[in-house]
């Protein structure tokens, strides 16, 4: 005999009424989804491939497949701890080693989208945290910081990596908001729609990238190129991001969903 009023029970008959929602966070990958440009002395990010193999024709008349190829860090994707140098002896820190269930975990949802709307280069600062928990109230541990900029609604023009002559203009968080969120408030990760946790601007910040350098210090995860962080509240979403478990994988693209309650 199993007990038929479990957590699990009520939530798979929540997930079947509709009464909790899923919903995807994730870009779809094509030749055409744009990655992360590098100063050019670098090595580049490798955009999305995809050959096909056969299409029910003379390679395959039965089967339709494709060979695919991209960067780790190519469209939708997950930043473990050994991407950052300063990540490199954290245990754990590659994606086929991190503990699974660092993989569905809650969010809470920093909306930056009217300040991003108005300046590309907005920073979050330790301050404004400070001010949004004043009207949100404050945010727990191990959550997902999701830092809605509505970013993702740009991907297709040449808004969404903005670059100029001197480097992308995106918002990011500042050094300040990053160690306040990782050591004052121990978030799990940062999880943002652009196409990095750090600002388009971060090279030139001390310490240049500070995102990826603290996050990943400290055994943190990064999201990037994330979708639809409009559609979840505040508080009270769950984030499900299981990254592929590639041996000794610096990250990895996956598929990003959201429970909400519907
Ligand atoms: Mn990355």
């Amino acid at each position: 005999m199993t007990k038929s009023n479990t957590t699990l029970t009520e939530l798979a008959k929540a997930i079947s009424n509709e009464s909790v929602k899923i919903v995807d966070l994730t870009n779809t990958l094509s030749p055409d989804f744009p990655v992360i440009i590098l100063p050019p002395e670098f090595g580049q990010c490798e955009q999305f491939k995809m050959e096909t193999l056969s299409r029910y024709d003379e390679n395959g008349p039965a089967w339709y497949w494709n060979n695919i190829s991209m960067n780790e860090h190519t469209g939708t994707h997950f930043d473990a701890p050994a991407h950052w140098v300063t990540g490199k002896n954290i245990p754990n820190n590659t994606v086929e080693t991190i503990p699974v269930k660092d993989f569905v975990a809650p969010a809470v949802v920093i909306n930056i989208s009217e300040e991003a709307k108005i300046n590309p280069d907005f920073l979050l600062t330790k301050e404004y945290l400070m001010e949004w928990e004043k009207i949100h109230g404050k945010i727990p541990p191990k959550n997902w910081i999701a830092l809605r900029t509505d970013w993702y609604k740009l991907v297709g023009t040449e808004k969404y990596l903005n670059m100029h002559e001197d480097g992308a203009h995106s918002p990011g968080p500042d050094k300040s908001a990053i160690e306040f969120l990782v050591f004052e408030r121990d978030c799990l990760g940062l999880a943002v729609e652009t196409i990095g946790t750090d600002a388009g601007q971060a090279f030139d910040f001390d310490p240049p990238l500070p995102a990826h350098s603290i996050l990943h210090g400290n055994g943190r995860y990064g999201l990037q190129c994330l979708k639809n962080l409009d559609k979840l509240p505040t508080f009270g979403s769950i984030i499900i991001a299981n990254p592929l478990k590639i041996e000794q994988g610096s990250g990895s693209p996956l598929r990003v969903l959201a429970l909400v309650n519907g």
